[in-house]
Parts: structure tokens; sequence; C-alpha cells
């Protein structure tokens, strides 16, 4: 558990049992009778079609848990009700949810049913994703919660928002940019139809991180103090100053510390207070994303991976923030609203994935003696030859890995250019590499191949080097023997995942049994951005994807939805192939060449469409065969 930090980022949802297996917690620690879910029995019933009620899905897979879900909901809810209690507040927290870090139909519904009581909202960036919110929303009673329509926008986007404020949905619709204004004035007026507007105010403040970039003067998005004043002298111009009821602002995502977050609220407060004092219909402050989670366990705030606070923490400085600003100027005070997305789901969804061989680099000697290339190395090589062993002899494990280097240049470039044969060529490789491996404290990496597409899974640690804990499942009671990288099915070089939370260049692993399948690893925290951001590289879609609950009447978990990954078919389709047209025309092909066995390979065909473009894992392999068999 110490080993891969669990208690640091795992907490209170994720713990190891007895059995040295990661079990999930959904409601948090201690919620008797409810009992932990063993993830490995979770993947077994899953993928194993032999056990009873086993579905047969095929790995990677992801697994949902909305019961976490919920509890990350209520427990961002609770710590603003508990700050705005305890300060003296006089208006309410009110969240939204930025459909963006992942706009599974799912989540979403679960998080506007899970939010209902407390008016939870949606965000929007774009037209599908409004489209998305105002048909979620629409199902709800209570029209209080917000719809917030954030991003670039056009005429049909804005009409958009405004037909579904017509609709009794509470949507804001927030300036990104200046010119947005004149839009919206021409569209609520074709369509009769008084807009409620935000606007996006860019701070000063910045963070500076990676996440930062859309914050600071210079940042991407939101109106600098002049253009807010432009934005409110129009507005006063039209009439429409009442309009203007709500402040964004968003710093950047996964904000490492308080002082930040303060610096930013505090900033975004005081300009809360100017616009409401030049007469602006101001009741709402939206403080955006940014609420972070600890990704590395670590709670030291001073990388991406992780921050240095708490939800209560947050919410704290937050209310503290606002309050003090408003009491300040006599302005009352604002709802607050922010738009968490990271801290709402990123622990529900727990990414596994199976490792199917590890390559040792303990290469095995070939048939090579020190004898044989005292005598067969001459010149230069018999020298460096020499000086690899004397150097280790010494202990000098520099000077040593120099002269390996060097040896293996020289002979590599004499085996191209023909003057030196295959036996002396592998002799040096199996001899430098015994060597190098001694050298590095005798602890060598392994490589890991894992069933999966770090493209399409994990694109974040592709794209910029987001860090995620990434743990074996099982055997946790057993010490690893390994220490080992992981290399994805993708015929790319980046398709590795070389660097672990703790930043380590390779990962605690335990040996694999049974010629290497079996043995699973997960990655947590992902729930947000990486199914949304991931790419099809090589043709991998999605993994396989089931929602895990706690059954109120038995107490265990039953899986209450599964849906297995895009089959070759699907994912060719999403690049405009036809399937089927593909399949007619090699059907064809073998009916041409009139063999005796062309009705079997026209099924192999059929079946190869229907099957996901990851790897069969050994033990599924040999079930379809005694399934084929059975047949
Ligand atoms: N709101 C806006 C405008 C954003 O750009 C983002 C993401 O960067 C979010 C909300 C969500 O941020 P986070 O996931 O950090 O909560």
């Amino acid at each position: 558990v110490e080993l891969y930090k669990i208690e640091g980022w795992g907490a209170p949802y994720f713990s190891v049992n007895g059995k040295g297996n990661i079990t999930a917690n959904p409601h948090g620690r201690d919620t008797l009778p409810y009992k932990d879910i063993d993830l490995m029995k979770v993947v077994k019933k899953v993928s194993d079609p032999k056990i009873q009620g086993g579905l047969g899905l095929q790995l990677p897979l992801i697994v949902r848990f909305p019961e976490i879900l919920k509890h990350r909901l209520q427990s961002l809810q609770s710590a603003f009700d508990h700050a705005i209690r305890s300060s003296g507040y006089t208006q309410h927290y009110q969240g939204v949810y930025p459909i963006k870090c992942n706009q599974d139909r799912f989540i979403v519904q679960d998080i506007v049913e899970f939010g209902s009581q407390y008016h939870f909202g949606l965000e929007a960036g774009s037209k599908p994703e409004l489209l998305l919110a105002m048909s979620c929303l629409a199902k709800r009673i209570s029209s209080d919660a917000f719809l917030v329509c954030n991003g670039y926008k056009d005429e049909e986007y804005i009409s958009l928002a405004l037909l579904a404020r017509n609709m009794n949905l509470n949507t804001v619709i927030v300036l990104e940019q200046e010119k947005e204004l004149d839009t919206v004035i021409s569209a609520s007026r074709k369509l009769g139809i008084r807009p409620v507007i935000g606007l996006r105010a860019k701070l000063r403040t910045k963070h500076s991180g990676h996440f930062g970039s859309t914050s600071g003067e210079k940042g991407k998005f939101g109106l600098n103090k002049l253009q807010i004043l432009a934005v409110l002298k129009k507005l006063k111009s039209f009439k429409m100053l009442d309009c203007l009821q709500l402040l964004h602002f968003h710093i950047g995502s996964q904000i490492p510390s308080i002082d930040l977050l303060s610096a930013g609220v505090v900033e975004a407060a005081q300009i809360y207070c100017e616009l409401f004092i030049f007469g602006a219909g101001l009741k709402v402050i939206d403080i955006g994303g940014g609420l972070g989670i600890d990704y590395d366990g670590s709670h030291s705030g001073d990388s991406d991976m992780s921050v240095s606070y708490d939800l209560h923490d947050y919410a704290a400085s937050v209310v503290q923030a606002i309050s003090n600003a408003c009491d300040m100027k006599n302005v009352p005070h604002p709802v607050i609203v922010s738009e968490s997305g990271r801290a709402l789901v990123s622990h529900h969804s727990v990414l596994v994935f199976e490792a199917i061989s590890s390559s040792s680099m303990d290469t095995k000697p070939t048939n090579f003696s020190l004898a044989y290339l005292s005598n067969e190395l001459s010149g230069d090589n018999l020298l460096d030859y020499r000086n690899v062993m004397n150097s280790a002899m010494r202990g000098d494990h520099n000077t040593c890995k120099l002269y390996i280097e060097r040896l293996k240049t020289r002979c590599d470039d004499q085996f191209n250019d023909g003057s030196l044969d295959f036996n002396h060529i592998t002799a040096v490789d199996s001899f430098c590499e015994i060597m190098m491996n001694t050298m590095e404290e005798s602890d060598p990496v392994r490589v890991y191949d894992v069933n999966l597409s770090v493209f399409t899974s994990i694109p974040d640690f592709w794209g910029i080097g987001q860090l995620f804990p990434i743990v074996p499942i099982h055997r946790l009671d057993e010490m690893p023997t390994e220490n080992g990288t992981l290399s994805d099915l993708t015929c790319d070089s980046d398709g590795k995942i070389d660097h672990f939370i703790g930043g380590t260049s390779s990962l605690p692993l335990h040996e694999l049994d049974n010629g290497g399948s079996g043995y699973y690893l997960g990655m947590f925290l992902g729930g947000a951005y990486q199914e949304a951001l991931g790419g099809i590289h090589n043709l991998f879609g999605g993994p396989s994807v089931v929602r895990v609950a706690q059954n109120d009447e038995t107490h265990n978990f039953s899986v209450t939805r599964a849906v297995p990954g895009l089959s070759c078919a699907n994912i060719l389709k999403v690049m405009q192939y036809e399937p089927e047209v593909m399949f007619g025309y090699l059907k064809q092909c073998v009916d041409d060449l009139g063999l005796i066995d062309g009705d079997e390979m026209c099924c192999q065909l059929a079946a190869a469409f229907h099957s996901m473009p990851y790897l069969v894992s050994s033990s599924n392999s040999q079930n379809d065969k005694e399934e084929a068999q059975r047949k």
C-alpha cells in the first residue's frame, strides 16, 4: 500500500483488502452494511464467461462507480454548505458540471439526478454539449439549476441558448469575447427573448502549471477590464444592464494551492463589486473549474500532480474571499457557482488492463564465452573489452558504462560496413547487455506489454505528461520483485508509460505467472478528460465499460450496465469505411479462389470484423477455443 501511495491518492474510495486486492468503497469508508467491492471480483465477473453470471467482456475495461460520483458531488456541496453556514454568508452555493470533462450519457444523467436536490446544473462549451445539457435538464422538475453556456459562440449557438431560456431552463450566456454581445443583442431581439448574460473576466492572476495557460492577461479567453467597461456601456445604452447577472472566471484546471485560488477569487470579487455598483443586475459569481485532485498522494501542491488543500479548504477560502470583498463595498453576497469537473468525475472511473508479457532485459547469453571474445576481438575493440572488464572489477560504474557504449557503437558500425560477422556482433551485444545490467545496480527494468492503447485511454500522459496512479489491482500482499515500464499495443514509440507518480521511471511490479496472462493493473483517477480526448491511433477504440453499484439488499456489488468496446467493424466505420461492403469484397475474393475451406475462411473473416481490436488474452482465447470445440 505504501509502495504505491494508495492511501494518499485513493482515500476514502480505494484501499487494499486482506487478499491483497484493491477494493472500492464507493460510499467512502466505514459504510457498513455495504461490503467493499473487490476489483478483481468485478474483473472476473465481467470478463470470465465461465463463472456464473460472467459477461465475457474483453479488456481493457473501464469500471465506473456511480456511487463515488454521488459521494463526490455531495462532498463538494456539503463543503460549500458548511463554509457558508460557518461564515454567515447570506447566499448559497450551486454547482454546475462542465460536460467536456466526460460527456458519457450515464455520467451526465447521474450528475443531474444526484444533484437534483441541490439544483446542480450543467456547463456547456459547444452546440452539441448545449443540446445534451438541454435535454438532460429539461427532464428535471427544478428549473433553478443553471445551464451555463461557455465557449466561443455564433448566432446559432446563441439562438439555441435563448431557446433554452424560453423553455424555462435557467440558461446564462457567458460572453467569452466582446463581440459576442452584438450577436446576443441581435438574436434576442429577433427571437423576442430577453437573455440572461454572464461575462468571463480575464484575470491577472495566473497559475504557473500546464493548466494555467488559459489564465493571466494573455490568456485565450475572457474580457479584460477595458472590454468589460465597453460591454457595460453597450448594455446600458440598450437598457439591458439588468440582463448581466453573472460574473465568470476560470484560472485554469488543477489549481495547486489555496494562495493562488484566493488571489484569483479576490481579484474577481472586486470586479464583481464594481459591476454591481455600476448598476449591472449581478447575482451570481461563477468561479469556474480548477478544484484539483491529488494524483500523486503527496498533498504538496508543488507540481501539476498534486494539490495542497482539500474540499473544505477550497470552499472556505472561496466563501471568505467573496464575502470580504462584498462586505467591504456593501455589495450583497452573490450565489456562488463552481464548474468543478476534474474533482467531480476523476475518482469514479478505474481503467483496468492486463499485462500480457514481459521482456526481461537480462539477455540470455548467446553461445559466447569470455575466452571467445578475448580471442576474437582485436585492436580497439579488444582494448575496450579489457577496459570494460577492468573498470567493472574496480567498481567504477561510470567509466565502465562509457567503455560499453564505445565498444557497442564501434562494433555496430563495423557490422554495418560488413567487417564484423553475426557471431561477433551477437557475442558483443550479449556481453554489453549483461555488463550494463550489472552496472545498473542489478536492478534491471523490464518492459511489460499491456493490452491497451495509451493514445486512446491515457491521452494526457502522452500529450501533456500527466501522471495517474497505476497499480496492480491484486497480489498486493506479495512484495513486487521487478521494476517495469509499460509498453502498449500501438506501433508507436510514444505508446509507453515510463514515468510514474513519485517521479520514478519504473513501477514495482510482480513476476508474471502462467506465461503472461492474468496480471491486472488499474489506472486510477482518470475519469476526467481521458475518454473525451482519447484518439483512435492504430484504430484501437475505447475500452469496454461497466457500471458497478452496491446492491441495497445484498450489500454486494452488481453490474448494472455493461457495454463492450467498439468492434473492428465499428471502429472502421468511424473512419468512413463500410464493413459490410469490405466483407462482401473479401468474400468475393475467397469465393473466386474456389477453395475447399472457403466457407470457413469467410466465417473467420466475419468473426474478425466482429472482434475487438485489442488482443484476446490467453485465458479468454482458451475459453474461445473450448467454446468453438464444443460447438
Ligand atoms: N470551466 C471552464 C471554463 C474550463 O475551461 C474548465 C476546464 O479547464 C472547467 C470549467 C473545468 O475545470 P476542472 O476540470 O479543473 O474543474
